[in-house]
């Protein structure tokens, strides 16, 4: 067969405990020295893309195909993910005096979340190994979007969700002819679940973190940002943490973009904020030192489904993100969440998920406590569609208002 290579820079990954370097070819899991998240490490120096290179490109996360693992063009399994708008919000800043809010509308991607970006990189390099099959655990949005790239790169799903998830996140896994598997408990009881089906490897598990190509997809939104921005950062970025991939993912592509020289060597990167449900926030519990690490972790079901990741694998590099980019983790309630998704439908005409809810009911928590200045730049990462959740929000969000 005659193959086509891609210009992708990939040159290996790396453990991102102890920084040994493992080979990227074939099936990969958790580094086999640390039992830790891989990070893709590129070949990068000032020029290797010029920003000139990209104004011809598809309006997709396969723009930066340079600095995206995939090898063969072939093997890019798209629907159309990425380059999602980026939304100044006149009113909701003229209400609260505040100089600049903008919102990236992540509900707009296939499968209506920025899983899609995840998932669609996941499976193309499973296509690109050969992969037969995939299993995921999935709080909803993640589960649905595996089955749909999937179903587009022929493979088998199997998805394996918690019973009290909304239906509409089950329905659309089996329309896209996915196995699911309902599990009573949270994520980790998921995770649980998919261990004990994948004892003996038949399915390339796509938990998040645990192969290092979902991160590869999310870090796409870093770049957006920055272009779409014309290359002026935001001050702030609020960001709905679960397992905290895109978190860690943007921050990873804002050190890439430097040592493309995209951006300045000298540039303010954004202070990046983690917010969580006060029904499961370990994120926050670390950072104000009320436990040494998540891993005994007991958390609830919160609205925000995709915030309830009680013992997230990428904890450290959560935490270091945040201490690095001098930002903070903040938890907010069910009420807030909900009326934070009223104020952005009613007002901006955004039907956010509960999780975008829940980051503007932080930013206004933050400018309460000062951290947050009215004069900062404030953009509010929102995760997902709030049409999937119609079932854990009915009767609830307007007695918010
Ligand atoms: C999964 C999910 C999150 C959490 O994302 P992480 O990158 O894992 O922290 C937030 N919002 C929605 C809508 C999700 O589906």
């Amino acid at each position: 067969m005659n193959l086509t290579i891609t210009s992708s820079l990939l040159g290996n990954l790396h453990c991102s405990r102890c920084g040994i370097v493992h080979d990227p070819c074939g099936r990969k899991t958790l580094s086999t020295c640390c039992q830790a998240p891989l990070l893709c490490q590129y070949v990068l120096d000032v020029g290797s893309v010029l920003l000139s290179d990209l104004q011809a490109r598809p309006k997709s996360m396969w723009r930066y195909e340079e600095l995206l693992p995939v090898i063969q063009p072939q093997n890019q399994v798209s629907l159309g993910e990425g380059y999602t708008p980026i939304l100044t919000l006149n009113r909701l800043a003229s209400r609260y005096n505040l100089n600049h809010i903008t919102l990236k509308d992540e509900g707009l991607n296939p499968t209506g979340s920025f899983k899609a970006r995840g998932l669609c990189m996941a499976i193309s390099k499973a296509k690109e190994n050969g992969e037969r099959a995939c299993i995921i655990p999935t709080a909803g949005n993640a589960g649905v979007a595996m089955a749909a790239y999937c179903a587009r790169a022929g493979l088998e799903a199997v998805v394996v969700m918690p019973r009290h998830t909304p239906d509409a996140f089950k329905e659309e896994c089996i329309g896209y002819g996915a196995q699911l598997i309902e599990v009573d408990g949270l994520i980790n009881d998921c995770v649980a679940k998919v261990q004990e089906i994948n004892q003996y490897d038949a399915y390339f598990d796509v938990s998040t973190l645990k192969e290092p190509y979902r991160l590869e997809g999310k870090k796409t939104m870093g770049f957006e940002i920055a272009e779409q921005l014309n290359w002026q950062l935001p001050d702030v970025i609020m960001y709905p943490t679960g397992g905290g991939t895109g978190l860690i993912g943007i921050w990873k592509a804002f050190h890439e973009m430097k040592a493309l020289g995209w951006l300045p060597g000298n540039v303010a990167l954004p202070r990046m904020v983690a917010v969580q449900a006060e029904q499961c926030a370990p994120i926050v519990a670390s950072w104000q030192g009320e436990q040494v690490n998540s891993k005994q972790y007991v958390g609830r079901p919160t609205v925000a489904n995709g915030l309830a990741v009680p013992r997230p694998i990428g904890e450290p590099l959560i935490l270091n993100t945040l201490l690095e980019s001098s930002g903070t983790a903040i938890s907010v309630s069910e009420d807030d969440m909900l009326e934070g998704v009223s104020e952005l439908c009613r007002h901006e005409g955004v039907f956010v998920a509960p999780e975008g809810g829940a980051i503007w009911a932080a930013t206004k928590k933050l400018l309460r406590l000062g951290w947050l200045r009215p004069d900062d730049h404030i953009l509010l990462l929102n995760t997902g569609s709030g049409q999937k959740y119609l079932d854990n929000i009915k009767g609830k969000w307007e007695r918010s208002l």
